[in-house]
């Protein structure tokens, strides 16, 4: 069965989570021994797609168009419907993202595929085709089966490790039959959050609340994510109140983080909180209130006062580096 991943291009470098996504489809081509393609679309340096063949996929269609450098929703359907039928595969796998979402709603409608998003598993294969999807922002699951032949699933991060044993890929380009249908819009302006980090994408973040009190203590969250190599991210009040920018507001009306470490300092753990954190890998929560509710959700917790405890650890980050 073979499979197509789409791999999506951010600043000129793979997404991280596109890595996730073609290691999934790795893990789902050893059960069902098919090859698996990435699909790389616009202009990109060959050498930022190594990683691609490193994750596990044998060949990469790219389809070298620099209009699909801005990220444009139609042309992006086009381009993935059209690779998805001329590599006669079975399953289209996405990572999740604001784009791919809609994306792969609009493929599916294109090729009569079935879909499911928000995936949490990989596909139990033993009767049919059944797999496992996240609902609730992480606090529930679905199990959905897909009866057509054609399957496209959105992933969810952190379901699989990046694999890194993969071999070279071999790269071939694919011509792509657009029409000006799939070009009405046009991004004039991008304006970027600031930082090197991106908030979604980072491994690490470092979060603060109200405890801090004040815009004038946020010296020590970001000493802290740089010793870490972290994003920083805040609670809604404390955007709100223009302590932090909006862009690093975390939860369910904010972003939605997925990293492998989730640190909270003097975030009390209320529910609209948690519905943006709750599908990382570990959560760590500071707080000086022992029934904080964060600590019911967190792997780790210390209770203690962050204007002690976050200069300590950060202490004990750069000792542990040196
Ligand atoms: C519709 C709706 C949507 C919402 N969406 C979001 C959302 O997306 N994201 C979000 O964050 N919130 C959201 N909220 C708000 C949410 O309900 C909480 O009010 C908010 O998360 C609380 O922020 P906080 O934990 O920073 O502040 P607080 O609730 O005031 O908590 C501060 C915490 O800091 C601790 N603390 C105080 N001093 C110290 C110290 N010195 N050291 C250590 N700890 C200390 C306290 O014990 C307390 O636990 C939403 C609310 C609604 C109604």
């Amino acid at each position: 069965m073979a499979i197509l991943v789409f791999v999506e291009i951010a600043d000129g470098i793979v997404k991280k989570s596109s890595l996730e996504a073609v290691s999934y489809g790795a893990e789902l081509a050893s059960n069902t021994s098919g090859p698996v393609t990435a699909l790389v679309l616009g202009s990109v340096s060959e050498d930022k797609l190594e990683a691609v063949g490193k994750s596990g996929a044998e060949k990469i269609l790219l389809v070298e168009d620099e209009r699909l450098n801005q990220p444009l929703v139609s042309a992006y359907a086009t381009a993935i419907a059209q690779a998805f039928e001329k590599s006669d595969s079975k399953t289209l796998i996405l990572a999740k993202s604001a784009l791919s979402d809609i994306v792969a709603a609009k493929v599916a409608v294109k090729t009569g595929a079935g879909i499911v998003t928000n995936v949490s598993s990989l596909p139990d294969l033993s009767n049919g085709f059944h797999v496992q999807r996240s609902i609730y922002t992480g606090k529930a699951f679905e199990n959905v089966s897909v009866k057509s032949e054609k399957k496209v699933l959105g992933i969810r991060k952190n379901v699989v490790q990046i694999k890194e044993d993969g071999s070279s890929s071999v790269i071939e380009k694919l011509a792509v039959d657009f029409s000006d249908k799939d070009f009405t819009t046009n991004i004039e302006k991008t304006e970027k959050a600031e930082g090197d980090i991106l908030l979604t994408e980072a491994e690490i973040v470092v979060s603060g609340g109200r405890g801090l009190k004040g815009p004038e203590n946020w010296g020590m969250i970001e000493e802290l994510a740089k010793e870490l190599g972290a994003a920083t991210g805040c609670s809604k009040p404390v955007s709100d109140m223009e302590w932090r920018p909006h862009h690093e507001h975390v939860g369910q009306t904010g972003v939605k983080v997925s990293p492998n470490l989730y640190i909270a300092i003097g975030i009390s753990g209320a529910i609209q909180h948690l519905a943006g954190v709750n599908s990382s890998k570990v959560l760590v929560a500071i707080n000086k209130d022992p029934d904080a509710p964060f600590f019911k959700a967190a792997d780790y917790g210390i209770v203690g006062d962050a204007f002690e405890v976050v200069p300590k650890l950060t202490e004990a980050v750069k000792a542990l580096k040196n």
